[in-house]
């Protein structure tokens, strides 16, 4: 937790500054705003017995934590400039210019305030605070520091007016804080809050906290030596680090009824990488190293929070059988964890800063500018609190797929956004909506608790540019951009180079192997490819699968076993890869894929998992794949049962070259083609693994009856890898 520095000079703050600003005459314009603000408090006491500047100094420190940019910093040093040294607000404009002056105007305005705590007071509070932040996101920035200082100070203060302010900020800072995503400020006003309004409870998980502190800093250093090792071996570029929970979040829980003990995320990592496929691949190492705790597991980056937070987390049982909870996210999703809305400051895309930030803070606060019209409606404060809360503070609707599955999206939302958020294919080929069994128009606003059924057309050409007009969701807004984006076909090269790469690791076949002259000449024409790139721009877009490539490429190195195969079993390969074989929780024309791990076949108990940008994943119940990925996972059927689909079995059998020709037999009579097998030779016996093309599970396990009763099979199996 931030504290309030009592010595803070000028040249502090500005060596603190020119980490992230370099432009003299931006720097220059701080200073200038400083030496305005000194002279004109000068002389002014804090009821700290400071001089009144330091605390213009520290508003404005801690804006630097989130890399405010010049003219917000200029406006936190003159913040109280108007209004406690008869400053004009021309004078500012005169002096600073005009966005300054707005700032400094903004931040005035919401400052006037009567802040007795009467019921009243606290209305206008409200209502001030919504003016403000209807006119520049960053005064409201500000005003969060500005109050961060002034929580820092509060033990000046009598404990009625400490407990006023605290219960003020948590009931009506903290939750925009939230919205606007700026974490690293909300959690040192939460704890300043807990502090002065439940004292006893603060300082006893202070307590209890630093008793156990050495423990717990000596387990996580253990955990994250060996996380880090881990994913060194696998080249993941990485970094990672013990966090410690927030005070407020662990009172939050215990409020729950949680006990102290119980709290798992008192051990947490956060691990930070270069790209978000590095966070998935960093997942799925650590889940195969430290079981993941059922039910745990969220991924935030494919279902980003609606104040734009991503990352993903999971808790595992790590070192000594304890649990610990893990964030892994790449560095700029972590700053946007932070910083929020005003991440866009650090990205240092100079210029266009202003106009996204803008343009978010009009999409994050237009409900804010919709109360501005409330409260000239209702003249009853308490009708208008009321609304008020619930507009600012629940603006999140619930709505459900027509088997039922809840989606959140936030209020203002669209079939549209409803669309995007199942899935990116769904929103492109969206052509109609049914809203409880009724036809409505795309842009037809959804509430709690509408049925929501997209209707979608395969052949429909894409989204609609008006559509950008009709979103709500940043989400929906972005899918829409890169349909249209062209920068997509980069984005495809780059997807479809690291599909490719992964799958050869797995596959175990080398670059320099499958990039061999003569192979790749051949492969490319085989795929009728002119050249690498287009095969990476083809897998990027999923026009083609890697397991089509890997497999145009295998058939050329055909094995002497794969060759008596061949000969000994005829029969269909083709396999059948329709769509209308399984359907999926009332969406059509959705890209269907069955998994690769467990193969299944009709009459398996099956589970679609919606992945990001390739349609739904069909996997059998049992596969462990599946199971802890459970946010993702959406209802699916077999639709009929005609088609040889290939799935994996494993036979093990007592040493004897001849039970290899049997099993083939046996399948052959079941008409079964086997389209691959692998033999695991070993002391004690053969492992047979093999890829039978099947109609569905009865003709499967028929087989697998088949096989166990040949003598020198022992054990007969399906796999799943
Ligand atoms: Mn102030």
């Amino acid at each position: 937790m931030s504290k309030h520095q009592k010595d803070l000079t000028i040249e502090k703050l500005m060596d603190k500054i020119k980490t992230y600003i370099t432009d003299e005459k931006e720097l220059s314009i701080i200073d200038r705003a400083y030496k305005f603000a000194f002279e004109k408090h000068f002389g002014q006491k804090r009821l700290t017995g400071e001089e009144y500047i330091i605390h213009p100094l520290n508003v404005a420190y801690i804006l630097t934590r989130i890399s405010a940019d010049y003219e917000t910093l200029s406006a936190a040093l003159l913040h109280d400039v108007v209004e406690d040294c008869n400053v004009s607000s021309s004078e500012i404009e005169k002096e600073f210019g005009h966005n300054i002056a707005v700032l400094v105007d903004g931040v005035t305005k919401i400052n006037k305030l009567n802040l007795s705590g009467t019921t009243e007071a606290l209305i206008n509070n409200q209502r001030k605070i919504i003016v403000g932040l209807s006119e520049d996101v960053r005064v409201i920035i500000i005003k969060l520091a500005d109050r961060l200082n002034n929580m820092q100070t509060l033990f000046v203060h009598s404990e009625k007016k400490q407990k006023a302010t605290a219960r003020e900020t948590l009931d009506i800072l903290t939750p925009i804080a939230d919205r606007l995503g700026i974490n690293s400020i909300k959690q040192d006003l939460e704890e300043y809050c807990l502090r002065y309004l439940n004292p006893s409870e603060y300082y006893d998980i202070v307590e209890k906290l630093n008793a156990t502190k050495a423990e717990r800093d000596n387990s996580v250093a253990k955990m994250i030596e060996s996380v880090s090792d881990l994913l060194n071996k696998h080249d993941i570029k990485h970094e990672i680090f013990g966090r410690s929970k927030s005070i407020y979040s662990i009172y939050k829980k215990l409020e729950k009824g949680k006990r102290f003990s119980e709290i798992y995320d008192l051990l947490a990592l956060r691990i930070l990488v270069d790209t978000e496929q590095d966070c998935y691949q960093a997942l799925g190492i650590i889940h195969s190293k430290f079981r993941p705790k059922p039910k745990r597991f969220k991924d935030y980056i494919a279902m980003p929070k609606t104040n734009m937070y991503q990352s993903l987390h999971t808790t595992v049982f790590g070192i000594d059988g304890q649990l610990y909870e893990i964030q892994i996210r790449t560095y700029e999703m972590d700053r946007v964890a932070e910083y929020g809305i005003a991440s866009h400051w650090s990205y240092k895309e100079k210029g266009s800063v202003k106009a996204v930030m803008q343009n978010e803070m009009e999409q994050k606060l237009q409900f804010f500018r919709a109360i501005m019209d409330l409260k000239k409606e209702q003249d009853n404060p308490e009708d208008f609190v009321n609304t008020v809360k619930k507009e600012v503070f629940q603006n999140t609707i619930y709505v459900f797929t027509p088997l039922g599955d809840v989606i959140e999206l936030p209020s203002g939302s669209t079939p549209i956004d409803f669309a995007y958020k199942v899935h990116t294919n769904v929103g492109n080929k969206a052509t109609g909506a049914i809203v409880n069994s009724n036809m409505v128009p795309l842009d037809y606003k959804l509430k709690s608790d509408d049925i929501v059924k997209i209707i979608t057309n395969n052949n429909s050409s894409g989204p609609s540019r008006e559509w950008l007009n009709i979103v709500r969701t940043t989400q929906a807004k972005n899918k829409i951009k890169a349909f249209f984006n062209k920068a997509n076909k980069e984005e495809n090269l780059k997807k479809g180079e690291d599909v490719l790469s992964k799958e050869l690791r797995k596959q175990k076949i080398s670059n320099d192997d499958f990039f061999a002259d003569d192979k790749i000449k051949k492969l490319l024409s085989d795929l009728k490819f002119n050249s690498v790139n287009e095969l990476y721009g083809n897998l990027g877009s999923g026009k083609i699968s890697v397991n089509a490539v890997i497999d145009t490429y295998l058939k050329k190195e055909i094995s002497k076993e794969e060759k008596i195969l061949e000969k000994a079993t005829k029969g269909s390969e083709k396999q059948n890869t329709n769509n209308s074989l399984i359907g999926v929780a009332g969406i059509d024309d959705i890209k269907i894929n069955l998994a690769s791990c467990c193969n299944p076949v009709p009459g398996d108990r099956i589970v679609g998992y919606v992945t990001k940008g390739y349609g739904v994943t069909v996997h059998r119940m049992v596969c462990p794949n599946v199971s802890r990925l459970d946010e993702r996972l959406i209802e699916v059927k077999w639709n009929i049962d005609c088609s040889k689909l290939p799935t994996n079995i494993l036979v093990r059998a007592s040493n004897d070259n001849n039970s290899l020709i049997d099993i083939i037999s046996k399948a052959a009579n079941n008409d079964i083609p086997v389209r691959r097998f692998n033999n695991h030779h070993s002391k004690e016996d053969d492992a047979i693994e093999m890829t039978v093309l099947v109609n569905n599970k009865e003709q499967l396990l028929k087989l697998m009856n088949d096989i166990k009763m040949i003598p020198e099979v022992t054990d007969v199996e399906r796999l799943i890898k």
